[in-house]
């Protein structure tokens, strides 16, 4: 049922298994969670390290009508023939700098998101360029002090859109905003930023926008809050199979399988005797008699250095731990003298179901998010994508997505 590719040189050394069924079965019960909502993918950020095309393809084959990324450049990209990515499938970016490529965006029909008036200016400049209204998504913001517009500021970049609306040159295609503290389930800031998107909603319908879609859901949102699913739910990262928090519930108490697999071959086993110093600084010092394995995987392929010392790796079965300093393209671990020999696999993270560590445990021992684990993952790492193409009737099976 596996489809592996076969290893090129490159992939011995590491590789990073992406499992596309995982990844649909993802979406498809993502998309039961908010039955009544169209799914935005987001992929941004090379799909959270995941790939973005291979993953974008993968999220519509499963129902999402929309894919989201941060950059014009990334959405540009899946706009391109080459990424395989349907026509139909709406595109929307959200992240613009002054002098960004607003007209390539309009040519390539991306849904443009606008949070202040000096990006209404350069998208109507680029309209009247390239002779066709822009789709534009006005931001509300709501509570998260990041991007958006403030509530002060809405009515005059409302108008401003809706004048550039009559004259032609853009379509007000959505209403949108971002929480701020979904993963805490009753933090007061969710009810109050709902309250005021709705606000700012009814504000803009009052004054004749007639949005697509309005949406606010990320996933802890999707998979928790079902009054935020409006028209539209844009789930990331728990499209790969990763819980938003582990406050809120294991990716197995969602129904979700982790994506990623990231795997190394040792590339030496040797016997050192006790007291030995092991990578910089010797902050590790064989207790006794040992052997050591080197994982050739450093903070140059995304292992946290912060994760010297902690982070976990099964090797044969067992649970080993970085012993010492993760270095720019290496780590060691203490494997007790254990001897697998070079080229046996140490998994960093996965499913778990094999005994090996998730990219939570990961995200534990270096004191950071799961979502910064996967995403950093560097690109000297060859991602490895399995099971693409939807397998005939696994839209029908209910075990689909429950471990195999
Ligand atoms: C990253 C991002 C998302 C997805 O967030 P997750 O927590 O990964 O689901 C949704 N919307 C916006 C604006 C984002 O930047």
């Amino acid at each position: 049922m596996k489809e592996t590719v076969a290893p090129s040189g490159a992939e011995l050394r590491a590789r990073a298994e992406i499992d596309l069924a995982a990844l649909r079965a993802n979406v498809r019960t993502l998309r039961e969670r908010a039955p009544g909502a169209a799914l935005m993918a987001v992929v941004k950020a090379d799909a959270y390290g995941h790939g973005a095309a291979a993953c974008a393809r993968a999220a519509v084959e499963a129902g999402a009508t929309w894919l989201g990324t941060a950059t014009p450049q990334e959405a540009l990209a899946l706009r391109a023939p080459e990424s395989g990515v349907p026509d139909d499938v709406r595109v929307m970016c959200w992240l613009w700098t002054p002098g960004g490529p607003w007209r390539e965006a309009i040519e390539a029909g991306v849904d443009v998101s606008l949070s202040g008036t000096w990006a209404l200016d350069e998208v109507i400049r680029a309209a009247r360029l390239a002779g066709r209204p822009a789709r534009v998504q006005l931001k509300a913001d709501t509570g998260l002090g990041r991007g958006g517009c403030q509530p002060a500021d809405w009515a005059g970049l409302v108008a401003g859109a809706l004048r550039a609306e009559a004259e032609g040159l853009l379509r007000i295609t959505g209403l949108w905003s971002h929480f701020a503290c979904a993963d805490e389930p009753g933090h007061p800031s969710i009810a109050a930023q709902l309250s005021r998107f709705r606000e700012m909603v009814a504000y803009a319908e009052g004054q004749g926008v007639d949005p697509e879609v309005r949406h606010i859901a990320n996933s802890p949102a999707t998979l928790t809050l079902p009054e935020s699913h409006f028209d539209l739910v844009r789930p990331g990262i728990a499209l790969y199979g990763v819980s938003p928090s582990p406050e809120i519930g294991t990716s197995a108490d969602f129904g979700l399988r982790p994506v990623m697999t990231l795997s190394a071959s040792l590339a030496l086993v040797k016997h050192v005797p006790g007291g030995h110093g092991v990578s910089y600084g010797h902050h590790y010092v064989t207790p006794g008699a040992t052997t050591l394995g080197l994982v050739p995987l450093g903070y140059a392929d995304g292992i946290p250095r912060h994760a010297s010392a902690a982070g976990p790796v099964l090797v044969e079965g067992k649970w080993r731990t970085v012993a010492g300093r993760v270095a720019m393209d290496q780590f060691v671990v203490d494997l007790g003298g254990d001897d697998p020999g070079p080229g046996a696999e140490a998994v960093l993270f996965g499913p778990g179901d094999r005994g090996e560590p998730t990219a939570e445990d990961w995200a534990q021992a270096a004191g950071t998010i799961a979502y910064e684990i996967v995403t950093r993952i560097g690109h000297r790492v060859p991602r490895v994508h399995v099971n693409e193409g939807n397998e005939g009737n696994e839209g029908n099976d209910p075990e689909e997505g429950s471990g195999r």
